[in-house]
């Protein structure tokens, strides 16, 4: 049996397509072949399961290996094999792909979701890298012969009479002068370990010498024995595949250790699971935040069934989340279409608002319960928590009732609590309540404690997103001012302590003034004789709140 023939018309151009457009990503051919592989054995499982093979299911593993001088790389499993008429129908129409078919042929079957789907160009990928592809394979279906197909990676290719013996499949790529790096054990090593590393069935990659009890000595000592075993570069049950009763503490750490070893332990985490109306499993970290946004940012992995896509989950996961850490893994996200493309994906939308979500109510979770420990993790996750309410409103509208406003007693508060402690005695002649903030409490002290000498409350506002954070409350909160405590805005205010006794008399109030205005002397600043007790300050000087926002903005190059 041997026959040639061209590979089906869909093709003509993808090879030199394949070549020039992802040459710079040409090390996931690994991960497409080695997918294809664990595609295969989990293949063959659920065919066992709904008794449609009765064979013997054996050890299902996928086995990467590389021989240097031959200049090939062989990736071989004992999935379910492929019959030649299949490789015809698999390998040669490229367009059509076999787990599409295998989906739709078992969707009934529970778990039919396990088959990994479509990676883009998936088996032709390995051309990227090779001269040569040969398969080796034997189908599980009784009485199948043995297939052997090859390729050189023209449209041409040829299928012949196999040599396995048992079942699966064997890949064999003969590669390119110009991709000789890739035989090379580190090499392999680290791109396994990026792809492969929670794979659902074993991934063998050479061996490794152990050290293993070997009887004792006259003197009863253990004697040792190096023995060669198969080095499994993967965990087949990461956390995120386990519910998380299955769960410690200790073991969400340990994994975190191992996503980023050089990191500080996380604040919490939130586990993800969900399979309806869209699969979604994960388990996200709270890390504790730098100032430095751009740092911390991209630290979350998206796999798809355990295998590793990307790093970058911008626009599938809503910016401010970008600042968490750990894993999300969803078949549901659509992995080789355009960025703007993703963004309008319904699945990847209702993705967005599940974590959010998700994040919000574990927020509210933990504030309910642990009120003391929430407030001393603030320093932590405040910025976190603001940053998500400036950005989205759906988070805004859950996280209002937890977040926490500080003053400089260093007093919290929630929102609801801060009006009430305010609203009395903070307002103006239009009826509006006055939060008063300080952006710098060393700077603004004078201001500050004149204002608490008033009665009035001073919230600290000094992290680089309080700006906004503050024009966000002031859009949001009805009837609600936030004034910076330099202006002159404790005066403005209605109630405030009856005026005390002033230590000059009328004539000394008038001839001060003078002096200080003409020392002053610039229209935009105020100067103002206090009420004095001795131990008061005897006086301030203002800006106007509506001057001082033009001359911040005139500072930071917005001139008007
Ligand atoms: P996809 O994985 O998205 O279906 P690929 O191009 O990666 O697309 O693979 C095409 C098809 O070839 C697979 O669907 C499968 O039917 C078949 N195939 C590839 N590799 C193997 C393998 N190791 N064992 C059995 N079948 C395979
Ligand atoms: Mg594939």
């Amino acid at each position: 049996m041997q026959e040639k023939g061209s590979i089906s018309i869909h093709t003509e151009n993808i090879f030199p397509i394949i070549k020039k457009f992802l040459y710079s990503d040409n090390e996931i051919f690994l991960r497409e072949l080695v997918s294809n592989a664990v595609d295969a054995t989990q293949k063959i499982k659920r065919l066992a399961s709904l008794g449609q093979y009765n064979g013997e299911l054996g050890n299902l593993r996928v086995e990467v290996a590389f021989d240097a001088d031959k200049k090939t790389i062989t990736i071989s499993d004992n999935g379910l094999g492929m019959t030649a008429e299949e490789i015809k129908k698999y390998i040669n129409q490229i367009a059509f792909s076999g787990a599409t078919e295998f989906v739709e042929k078992f969707k009934e079957a529970k778990d039919a979701n396990e088959i990994i789907g479509r990676f883009g160009l998936g088996f032709y990928s390995a051309f990227m890298v090779a001269d040569r592809v040969d398969i080796e394979t034997l189908s599980y279906q009784e009485g199948a012969e043995p297939a052997r197909w090859t390729c050189d990676g023209s449209t041409e290719f040829e299928i012949s009479e196999g040599s396995l013996a048992e079942r699966g499949t064997e890949i064999t790529l003969h590669i390119n002068a110009e991709s000789e790096e890739f035989l090379d054990k580190h090499k392999l090593q680290g791109i396994l370990d990026k792809y492969a590393k929670f794979l659902p069935v074993p991934i063998k990659f050479g061996t490794t010498t152990q050290e293993e009890e070997d009887g004792e000595d006259e003197e009863g000592k253990p004697k040792y024995k190096s023995v060669e075993m198969d080095n499994i570069i993967n965990d087949t049950t990461p956390i995120w595949t386990k519910s998380p009763s299955e769960l410690k503490d200790e073991d969400y750490l340990k994994f975190y250790k191992e996503l980023y070893p050089y990191s500080e332990d996380p604040l919490f985490w939130i586990h993800l699971n969900v399979d309806y109306p869209f699969n979604l499993t994960g388990v996200l970290y709270f890390p504790k935040l730098k100032n430095d946004f751009e740092i911390t940012k991209n630290k979350i992995k998206l796999f798809s069934r355990q295998v590793f896509i990307t790093d970058e989950v911008k626009d599938i996961v809503p910016e401010f989340l970008m600042l968490l850490h750990g894993v999300i893994d969803s078949p549901d996200i659509p992995l080789n279409v355009s960025r703007s493309f993703l963004q309008a994906d319904s699945a990847v939308k209702k993705i967005n608002t599940y974590i959010t979500k998700k994040v919000a109510d574990k927020l509210s979770d933990l504030f309910k319960a642990d009120r003391k420990g929430f407030e001393e993790k603030w320093g932590d996750i405040g910025l976190f928590v603001k940053y998500g309410m400036i950005s989205e409103d759906k988070f805004y509208d859950k996280a209002k009732d937890y977040v926490l406003v500080t003053n400089t007693k260093k007093e919290n508060f929630t929102l609801a609590e801060y009006r009430d402690k305010v609203e009395a005695t903070q307002t103006d002649k239009d009826g509006q309540v006055v939060y008063i903030y300080t952006n710098d409490p060393e700077k603004q002290d004078a201001f500050i404690q004149s204002a608490t000498k008033k009665g009035y409350d001073v919230m600290v506002m000094n992290s680089p997103i309080d700006t906004h954070f503050i024009s966000q409350l002031e859009q949001k909160l009805e009837k609600t001012q936030l004034k910076r405590v330099d202006a002159d805005v404790a005066d403005k205010l209605i109630k405030k302590d009856e005026n005390p006794e002033s230590v000059l008399t009328e004539e000394q109030s008038t001839k001060v003034q003078e002096i200080f205005d003409k020392a002053i002397n610039k229209p935009a600043y105020k100067v103002k004789l206090e009420s004095l007790s001795p131990d008061e300050l005897p006086v301030t000087v203002t800006m106007d709140e509506f001057m001082r926002r033009m001359k911040d903005m005139a500072a930071m190059g917005g001139g008007m």
